[in-house]
């Protein structure tokens, strides 16, 4: 039975580099495994959260009496004529990269985007006006009660940002991707603009969780312009800053606790919702205790 790290400070696992302690971390290998350790843990009455790479979650200052599990070692891949199949916490960018490698085209966008692809489909990631569901094809993933199983793309309730299998506690452990032969210099180019329109945007120039609120395309209501047309830009609670580049982003200026942020992003639904009347809905994620 795979063994816990014990007394783990979870910021590192973040990229908010927020995240008090918690008592026991996880990081299973395979599918095998973290069945197991799913089953081990709900038999416990342990009480758990998932991460692959943190990088859309706000997890709390205090100290956590649970588990958390981290998918980052499942990060087998291979790669096939129509598909590349990745483990659940293979970097999303990295599924780009073997593309180029592969010449294969259709998961350009994936190209620096941060996390794990588990935890991009468990989101349903999206850049490029592309949803990582566009490419999907199956998924194989785990469930304390239920056990392994595959679910086809066509089998899946998904929408914008939302993936119902996750809400229904299956953990993503392996999915498949469908790409098609392409030009090696056309992805290259592509994946090229990508990284220059992320980096002229500011993307990773301070910690974040990348959009906190989801935008509303039923009302073509961007969430980012509606905190702008505020002038929230700018907005601090100690550390956490509505970031002065991107109104949707809540960056980390170097000292900020989960408190600051969740204290930030009640603030600005306050205010949204009495100027306007709108209640944002949250993207990110809140984990752990706080
Ligand atoms: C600078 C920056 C830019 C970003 N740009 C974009 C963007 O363009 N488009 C976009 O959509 N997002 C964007 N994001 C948000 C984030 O990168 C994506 O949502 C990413 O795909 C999350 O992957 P992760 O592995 O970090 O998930 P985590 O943050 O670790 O987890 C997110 C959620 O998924 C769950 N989860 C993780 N892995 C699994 C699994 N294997 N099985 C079941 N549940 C799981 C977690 O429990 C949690 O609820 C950005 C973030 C940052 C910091």
């Amino acid at each position: 039975m795979i063994q816990p790290e014990k007394e783990v400070s979870i910021a590192p696992f973040t990229y908010y580099k927020i995240g008090g302690v918690a008592s026991e971390v996880y990081f299973p290998e395979n599918t095998a495994e973290m069945l197991e350790l799913l089953q081990k843990l709900t038999s416990r009455g342990t009480k758990y959260f998932i991460l692959g790479g943190g990088t859309n979650v706000l997890v709390g200052d205090g100290y956590w009496d649970g588990a958390v599990i981290i998918t980052t070692r499942i990060n087998h891949f291979a790669a096939r004529n129509d598909q590349l199949i990745c483990g659940s916490g293979l970097e999303s960018s990295r599924a780009a990269e073997i593309g180029l490698e592969h010449a294969m085209s259709g998961l350009e966008f994936l190209y620096k985007l941060p996390g794990s692809i588990g935890g991009a489909l468990a989101g349903n990631a999206r850049f490029d006006n592309k949803n990582i569901t566009d490419a999907l094809i199956s998924v194989f993933a785990v469930h304390s009660k239920h056990g392994m199983k595959r679910f086809m793309a066509s089998d899946l309730d998904f929408s914008y940002k939302h993936l119902m299998i996750v809400h229904e506690g299956w953990i993503i452990c392996e999915l498949s991707l469908a790409w098609e032969e392409g030009d090696v210099d056309v992805i290259g180019k592509r994946m090229n603009e990508i990284e220059q329109f992320r980096n002229v945007n500011h993307h990773f120039d301070f910690p974040s969780c990348g959009c906190v609120f989801k935008n509303d395309y039923k009302n073509n209501i961007q969430a980012g312009w509606l905190i702008d047309s505020l002038g929230l830009k700018g907005m601090k609670i100690g550390g956490a800053e509505v970031a002065p580049f991107h109104a949707n982003f809540i960056i980390n200026t170097g000292n900020a606790t989960a408190r600051d942020v969740q204290n930030l992003i009640g603030q600005i639904e306050q205010i949204v919702l009495e100027k306007t009347g709108i209640t944002l809905e949250r993207e990110i994620r809140l984990y752990g205790n706080f």
